[in-house]
């Protein structure tokens, strides 16, 4: 059975859901729009709204920084998930404090 997955292009900043197989399951896609590569965004992503720049900066942000609206749980149960940073100021404090949890592949190569 497919589930929906949604990507999203960071530069069209829009998002679209498409029918993929869990096991077999693109990283990238192209956008439907511009072409350019549109990140997997999971299951559990809510887009912003198209014109909310400051949103899709943040989202750019944690993107880069390997978050990829993964489920982020510092314990076993249930109710130990972590919720995601409204705002980018929020987003540069959680990338620092859950950095163990990002995904090494998009880990951002940068100094600080
Ligand atoms: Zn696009």
């Amino acid at each position: 059975m497919p589930c929906n997955i949604s990507y999203a292009c960071l530069d069209c900043r829009k998002a679209f859901k498409r029918p993929v197989h869990l096991q077999n399951m693109p990283e990238h896609a192209p956008c439907p729009e511009c072409g350019g590569p549109m990140h997997d965004f999971g299951r559990h992503f809510k887009a912003p709204r198209q014109d909310d720049i400051k949103q899709w900066k943040k989202v750019r942000f944690l993107i880069e920084h390997g978050f990829r609206f993964q489920k982020i749980r510092t314990g076993p149960g249930h109710h130990d998930t972590v919720p995601y940073p409204d705002t980018l100021e929020e987003a540069r404090t959680f990338v620092v404090t859950y950095r163990r949890f990002a995904s090494p592949a998009s880990v951002a190569d940068d100094a600080d």
